[in-house]
């Protein structure tokens, strides 16, 4: 078979259940791309080829006994290098956690694996997940795979590329503000965010964990929903997991959206959002209603607070859960010839990268005696506000539609040396985060020639009340099938 990278996951999983191929040829033909591309993406941090292998032969065999495939049998998937897969090294971007081998799988792993999935390797990241470009690796950025000057965003910046150059069939990411939903939008896939406690974040490694979730990125979002189910459900390792059953996402997906009421908030387009953004958002409206759906304006007025107490959430809690970074039980260990208080000055100086350190002062400030009610207390009392916002909206509508990213793919190096600038790529994703809300980014057109790099990926994104993904996933199917882009791919030349 022909173009095996280019398959979307149900058809390669049906392709191997028909015994059209086997997975070894599928894992062959993405470890061939992946040596021929990825020096000049660097998508992955690390690939596993002889456990590929090795799985894929397993699969093939299982098949042979005729043993039952599961939803994702065959399927090769990259994971983001901030969950634990039990064996594998476990960097998070970090030169502090460089060595870790954890000894268990994440339950999202584990629930993948079960399904049939063959993993390839570990995708690049922003280090600990924090940024929106993937520059903030320890170990240098990952492309964009639509023009390798830009940044693919972040922090699942080499999952998004992974997914978008055909280097996988289908990635996961973490998303604490954004991390899944703003480089599936500057790369042109799928991405989810489930609704808070959705997907269990047992061995997912811990950022802002009132907001951390784990979700898929894919190139379709028939594959975002099969993957989806696979990872939901509840789990006796994170209290936080939800009990309510799992449906079948994959099933509501042709329905379509006639009758369903969108909201468009007002604060989702300020004046300066990228005109090109703004275009495809009224191309996409314009096509809901034509598909019977209905499209009214809404407010989500404490929409302007979100990204500072974003900022301030985040980094309290990160800075709580990186304390345990100190050179005792992961990682390279400095200076322990000496006392601990300079082994730990040591490791934790020489371990976490510059926007690593900002946050955790930032958020030991926001947290410290004082300080804590003016910074961290106020931006709880915000957070139940924008929290508001969202009950009220959903009295009158059934799902809020917006931009994901305020721009289409930046140039690398254009906002690193300004944090600000780049803590705005996630004015239109954190509130989801902070909120608890599942939301969906979905390819909805591209750069036009009127922009200065025609032919880049914009995204969309629909946000929808607790534990509707259903929804958001209907809404995206119907984006991807009426605005057209699905199946256009990067043109990549293999390195020279
Ligand atoms: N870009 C945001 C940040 O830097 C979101 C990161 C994320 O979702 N992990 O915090």
């Amino acid at each position: 078979m022909s173009d095996l990278v280019s398959l979307s996951a149900t058809a390669l999983r049906a392709a191997v259940l028909q015994g059209e191929v086997s997975v070894r040829e599928i894992v062959e033909a993405h470890l061939s791309r992946i040596a021929a591309l990825d020096p000049r993406l660097h998508a992955y941090l690390g690939v596993d080829e002889a456990g590929a292998r090795q799985r894929a032969d397993a699969l093939d065999a299982a098949r042979r006994r005729r043993e039952p495939a599961g939803p994702l049998f065959g399927v090769p998937v990259a994971l983001k290098d901030n969950l634990c897969v039990r064996g594998w090294e476990t960097t998070c971007g970090s030169r502090i956690l460089e060595g870790f081998r954890p000894p268990y799988d994440a339950t999202a792993v584990a629930r993948l694996r079960e399904a049939g999935a063959v993993f390839l390797g570990r995708t690049n990241l922003d280090e600990f997940a924090m940024g929106s470009s993937t520059e903030n690796s320890a170990f240098g950025p990952t492309r964009n795979p639509w023009d390798l000057s830009r940044a693919p965003g972040g922090s699942s910046g080499g999952s998004a590329a992974a997914v978008a150059a055909r280097l996988a069939a289908i990635a996961l990411g973490s998303d604490t503000g954004g991390s899944i939903r703003q480089p599936a939008a500057l790369c042109g896939v799928v991405g989810v965010k489930p609704t808070y406690g959705r997907v269990s974040r047992y061995g997912l490694v811990a950022f802002g964990s009132s907001l951390d979730q784990i979700g898929p990125l894919a190139r379709t979002v028939e594959d975002a929903a099969v993957a989806l189910s696979v990872l939901a459900g509840s789990d006796p390792h994170d209290s936080t997991s939800v009990a309510d059953p799992v449906p079948d996402y994959a099933e509501a997906l042709a329905r379509g959206v006639e009758g369903l009421r969108f909201g468009l908030a007002r604060e989702y387009l300020p004046p300066d959002l990228d005109p090109e953004v703004r275009g495809a958002l009224e191309r996409c409206v314009a096509r809901l209603r034509a598909e019977g759906a209905s499209v009214e304006e809404i407010s989500l007025p404490h929409t302007p607070h979100a990204i500072p107490t974003y900022y301030l959430v985040a980094t309290s809690e990160a800075s709580s859960n990186l304390a345990r970074y100190d050179g005792v039980k992961y990682g390279p260990r400095e200076g322990g010839d000496r006392d601990l208080r300079t082994m730990y000055a040591a490791t934790r100086g020489r371990g976490f990268g510059p926007e690593v350190k900002r946050r955790i002062f930032l958020g030991t400030f926001a947290l410290s005696s004082g300080y804590v009610e003016a910074y961290y207390g106020r931006a709880l009392r915000v957070r139940s506000l924008l929290r508001r916002d969202f009950d009220e909206a959903f009295r009158g509508v059934d799902l809020v539609l917006g931009p994901t990213s305020p721009f289409p793919a930046f140039r690398l190096g254009e906002k690193v040396d300004d944090p600000f600038q780049m803590y705005l790529c996630d004015v239109f994703t954190v509130t989801a985060n902070l909120v608890g809300l599942p939301a969906v980014s979905v390819p909805a057109g591209f750069t036009s020639d009127r922009h200065a790099a025609p032919g880049l990926p914009i995204g969309l994104q629909v946000i929808g009340p607790p534990l509707a993904e259903a929804g958001c996933l209907r809404a995206a199917a119907a984006i991807e099938r009426t605005c057209g882009v699905r199946g256009r791919a990067p043109a990549l030349a293999p390195a020279g």
